[in-house]
């Protein structure tokens, strides 16, 4: 059935999607509505198309406040199940770190069930671009894990919807690492009443895109820095040239520091890591760094500031955006955008204070009022 190729959800036609070529998409709302991590999705779509190669779940949570952005990611998911718990958590996450950044955007997300490292090719992301297409820019995609900048290039030749693509944002690495700069600066005055990150030692996790040119950002404004990566070349690499001390990865939580930033992956903060730290901040990119919501009030009850991570690491997120605002992106309207991040952060600790609560759940509300403030809006497509 070319043409429309939307199946299952007849009575919502007004968002019917159209697709064409072998490609063909299914509204899998319905079952995915079984999902324990559904969490009211506005709609989900399963992409196929077998000739290029293609199979995707594209997930969009909520446009209250705009078009749904997030990223595309390739992970070799062991069946459907998986590939959805995956991307309903992680466009979920997208609505509330829009909402708390203050970009008129809505949380959505794709996965490519598949190997990145083998089964790449230009039909398939071509055919990706189609399928983000037939979604009628309901949702914006880009790159995640699997997914580099060149894949995106192909699926922007058949869409207007991908940000992140070469002409349309490039790397958000940069912006992120700048925002989560303000970020520890926020958190290091409102803990220790520190006016600046000079003197401060920051404990680095992960030295990849974010981690090494927050590094960057952090010596040239005069912390002292004490860093690990898996990596021993990234590691070696920091020390030269921001004079760095290194220690074995698993060590970094033992690190006597102001602020422990975790650059690397998810649930760095644990049972086990949350007893061992010495440091009175946890500020860095990492997507989800507590392994459980409660360690956000194990933190707290440890007199540890926690900034929470969906805010912290927005930087990249708003720069993209700007290119799709009036006006455009420009280099000192994003500096400006990522630096408000430690204004953001600020007005959650504030709140915590008051409230008594961990500034993890303060963020989830002021999220979540943010969006139920704007639900009923039309959305911006
Ligand atoms: P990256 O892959 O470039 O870097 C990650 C680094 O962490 C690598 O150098 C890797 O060797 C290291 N690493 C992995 N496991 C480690 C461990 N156990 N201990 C120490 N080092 C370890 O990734 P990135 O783009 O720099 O992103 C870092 C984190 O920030 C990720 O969690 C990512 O999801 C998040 N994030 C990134 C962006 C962005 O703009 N790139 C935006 C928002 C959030």
């Amino acid at each position: 059935m070319d043409g429309l190729a939307l199946r299952g959800d007849a009575d919502r036609a007004e968002d019917s999607y159209r697709a064409g070529d072998g490609l063909r998409i299914d509204d899998i709302t319905a079952r995915a509505r079984y999902h324990k991590g559904f969490d009211s999705h506005e709609r989900v779509v399963r992409a196929v198309d077998r000739e290029a190669g293609l199979d995707a779940i594209v997930a969009i949570h909520d446009r209250s406040l705009g078009p749904a952005i997030g990223g595309c990611r390739m992970w070799p998911y062991e069946d459907e199940a998986a590939a959805l718990t995956d991307v309903l958590r992680l466009s979920r996450g997208m609505t509330f770190k829009c909402a708390l950044a203050g970009v008129p955007l809505g949380g959505g997300k794709a996965v490519i069930l598949g190997d990145s490292r083998s089964g790449k090719s230009e039909s398939l992301f071509r055919a990706f671009g189609r399928a983000v297409d037939a979604l009628a820019g309901h949702y914006v995609s880009g790159e995640d894990v699997g997914v580099t900048v060149d894949d995106m290039n192909l699926a922007a030749a058949e869409t207007d919807h991908i940000l992140g693509s070469g002409d349309r944002g490039g790397d958000p690495a940069p912006w992120t690492a700048r925002g989560v700069f303000a970020g520890i600066e926020a958190a290091l005055a409102h803990r220790l009443g520190r006016r600046s990150v000079a003197g401060a030692t920051v404990a680095v996790q992960g030295l990849g895109h974010v981690g090494y040119r927050l590094c960057r950002r952090l010596a040239e404004a005069g912390a002292r820095l004490v860093v690990a990566d898996i990596s021993p070349d990234a590691a070696r690499r920091a020390a030269a040239d921001f004079g760095a001390a290194v220690v074995e990865p698993d060590a970094i939580y033992d690190a006597e520091a102001d602020v422990f930033a975790p650059c690397a992956l998810g649930a760095a903060i644990d049972d086990d890591t949350l007893a061992r730290l010495r440091c009175a901040v946890v500020a860095g990119s990492a997507n989800n760094q507590l392994a459980e919501p409660r360690h956000g009030e194990g933190l707290r009850a440890r007199n540890v500031l926690y900034a929470p991570d969906y805010a912290i690491n927005a930087g990249g997120l708003i720069a993209l955006a700007l290119h799709r605002l009036p006006g455009g992106f420009s280099t000192p309207r994003a500096e400006q955008a990522t630096a408000a991040i430690g204004d953001t952060l600020a007005g959650i600790f504030a709140r915590a204070g008051r409230e008594g609560a961990a500034p993890s759940r303060i963020a989830d509300e002021m999220a979540a009022e943010r969006i139920a403030r704007a639900a009923g809006r039309c959305p911006i497509v």
